[in-house]
């Protein structure tokens, strides 16, 4: 039973049971300033929201000699490219409800990469990229915002205001085989799942440090979540009960 959710602190104990220990030791080590990929002046759109040129500055179509691409994305179709510097500095496993009907998936893989890290294929069109705000719940560009092919409509990655998170799925590994950078320190929102993941990585019922570990085969779950439940009522007129 939680009694100090949400903010509860996590024991030692607590965290060797779920393998959080090494993750968050991981994550320490890794707490590095952005690689110089070459980009001087502000961070595009780093207070949120869109400004001018947005199209031409990370993570879009901007182009510098210090960038050097070890990672490409695509979309389904191909019109829409992506090239990533270096490693993700983090990688995850969401599954939140928000998460699981924007993507028609059981739970979100995202890879964490600073914005100047990440650009548009210089051989891809702009006008191809379509936008979607889930805050502002327009298709204009607004970040935070999700990025998809305008064709396709390949999910590719969410444009944070600092960062990037985009989705493995769309990368093309050398020999299909997916680098250790790669593989997820955590799975968030896991009280939402639909399906139990037995994979020996720490599961946070909401938010990563900020609310309970769990086990991976915890009991409740595989029901959709109880946020879409109601706005689904409310939406049908359903009768609450
Ligand atoms: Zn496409
Ligand atoms: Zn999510």
């Amino acid at each position: 039973m939680p009694t100090s959710y949400p903010h509860n602190p996590i024991s030692n104990s607590q965290l060797i049971k779920y393998g959080a220990k090494e993750a968050n030791k991981r994550q320490e080590e890794e707490r590095i300033p952005p690689p110089d990929t070459g980009w001087e002046g502000p961070l595009p759109n780093h207070e949120g929201g869109s400004e001018k040129g947005y199209l031409f500055k990370p993570p879009y179509a901007w182009q510098s000699t210090k960038f050097h691409t070890k990672y490409h994305s695509a979309c389904w179709c191909g019109k829409v490219e992506f090239e990533y510097h270096g490693d993700p500095i983090d990688a995850k496993h969401c599954h939140c409800t928000q998460c699981q009907r924007l993507h028609g998936a059981c739970f979100q893989w995202a890879a964490l990469y600073f914005k100047t890290s990440v650009r548009l294929k210089p051989s891809c069109d702009p006008m191809y990229l379509k936008f979607f705000s889930t805050q502002e719940r327009h298709s204009d560009h607004h970040a935070p915002c999700k990025v998809s092919c305008r064709n396709c409509g390949s999910h590719l990655l969410d444009e944070g205001r600092t960062m990037v998170m985009a989705y493995p799925p769309s990368f093309g590994f050398k020999d299909q085989q997916i680098p250790d950078a790669f593989a997820p320190s955590c799975h968030i929102f896991y009280k939402n799942r639909v399906i139990n993941v037995d994979d020996g990585v720490p599961k946070w019922s909401g938010h990563k440090d900020k609310s309970e570990l769990m086990p991976h085969d915890a009991e409740g779950g595989h029901k959709l979540g109880l946020g879409n439940e109601h706005k689904y009522k409310d939406r049908h007129n359903v009768e609450k009960t």
